[in-house]
């Protein structure tokens, strides 16, 4: 499901690039040269972007793509050897740089990076200029019966190296559906394509473009998560919580629930563990019952909203959540002493219960606003605790 939100609207800017790119003709030359100009803005609006957010991945797809553009429209990859060269060599340096840990920009971290493109560009212009026996046989030798391949320029070498990359690339967004993988996917395919027409101006500005533009995608969709999803649990933060208090209709329940003794847990078990419990809550809260959408509200503090249900209706669902969460121990592993030869380390694991208290309110008291229910959920709360914890109560 994660795999598909994420790639859809990649693939939605393919199919518009490549109409784009049929209807590019008919465009009158005033329309052409806007389109050459706004491809330029956007590549100096997304790399500012990269580097004020500190996508250093993006950073390096925007230079990947204002690099080809450059290279072409200058004409220094004219010729099939150093076509072909070029072809390969940009899709593979795009995996290369994706397969690079993310280590910032204008880093020292960022090295490996900026050393992998260098070495790359003198390799290239040194085989350029020297034109090896064994790269001209490496790039455009026939491997396979070269009927099956006179729908393209490009060398067999070039489309074994494209495909490949474009598979590893695929298989890296399937099993990591990040908007940077997906978004590096779009731009390989955009990059392939551009290379694969060679054409100047048309498929520079259209698949040159669609590139830059599903790499801004990515950086706006980053933003909004950072803006509103909590990093350490995934849930919604406050800042949603507002919104959704924004459009929320007249009938709802909202509830707060709180980690019974989680300061003496922390204390005991330490911060990192309770961050894990803070996990395991908020995983169960996503598969809460009856509609609810879970937020964090802050701390070891959540909420949860149901829409369309007063507090009668809802009151179940908050128990088989507190009993769900109360029913399964949570398990921590911890180095112990070391064994008798004084050489081995053994763990133990803990096995503790973690349990939590509820409090509810609904919105059918007069002049009610989301955030005064809210803090009569809140006051509920207490009362929760007062009763000695693991309960509900309104
Ligand atoms: P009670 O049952 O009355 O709720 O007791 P409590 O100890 O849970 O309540 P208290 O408000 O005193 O402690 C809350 C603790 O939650 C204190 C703080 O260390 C911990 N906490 C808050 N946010 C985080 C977090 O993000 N990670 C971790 N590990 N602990 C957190
Ligand atoms: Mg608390
Ligand atoms: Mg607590």
């Amino acid at each position: 499901m994660k795999v598909f939100k994420s790639l859809l609207p990649i693939l939605v800017l393919m199919v518009v690039a490549f109409y784009g790119y049929q209807k590019y003709n008919q465009l009158p030359p005033s329309a052409t040269i806007g389109i050459t100009y706004l491809t330029h803005m956007l590549a100096l609006i997304v790399a500012g972007l990269s580097i004020r957010f500190s996508r250093s991945s993006v950073f390096f797809y925007v230079l990947l793509i204002v690099a080809t553009n450059v290279i072409l429209r200058a004409g220094w990859a004219d010729g099939e050897f150093t076509y072909g060269l070029l072809s390969t060599f940009l899709p593979l340096l795009l995996v290369v740089l994706t397969l690079l840990p993310d280590r910032g920009i204008f880093s020292i971290k960022a090295i490996p990076a900026y050393a992998v493109i260098v070495l790359t560009c003198v390799f290239w212009v040194i085989v350029v200029a020297t034109q090896p026996a064994w790269a001209l046989q490496a790039v455009l030798s026939d491997w396979l019966p070269p009927q099956y391949f006179d729908w393209t320029g490009q060398s067999q070498s070039v489309l074994i190296v494209s495909f490949a990359s474009l598979y590893i690339m695929l298989t890296l967004s399937i099993l990591n559906p990040s908007l940077h993988l997906c978004a590096g996917f779009g731009v390989l395919v955009m990059l392939v394509l551009q290379l694969h027409f060679g054409d100047q101006g048309r498929s520079l500005n259209v698949f040159g473009g669609t590139g830059l533009l599903m790499c801004l995608y990515a950086i706006m969709q980053e933003t909004w998560r950072m803006a509103y999803i909590d990093e350490l649990t995934g849930l919604p933060g406050r800042r949603a919580l507002r919104e959704k208090f924004q459009k929320i209709g007249s009938k709802y329940t909202v509830a707060m629930l709180d980690v019974d003794h989680f300061k003496k847990f922390n204390d005991t078990f330490g911060h990192d563990a309770g961050d894990a419990v803070l996990r395991m809550i908020a995983s169960k809260m996503t598969r809460v019952s009856g509609g609810g959408l879970p937020y964090r509200y802050g701390g070891e503090e959540f909420c949860i909203v149901f829409t369309g249900k007063n507090s009668q209706e809802a009151v179940r669902h908050l128990d088989a959540l507190r009993e769900a969460i109360a029913s399964k121990p949570f398990i921590i592993r911890r180095v112990g002493r070391r064994d008798s030869d004084n050489r081995t380390k053994t763990s133990v694991n803990n096995s503790i219960k973690i349990t939590v208290s509820i409090g509810f309110a609904d919105s059918s008291k007069d002049e009610s606003t989301p955030w005064n229910v809210l803090k009569r959920a809140d006051q509920a709360l207490y009362r929760a605790k007062g009763k000695g914890r693991n309960c509900v109560s309104e």
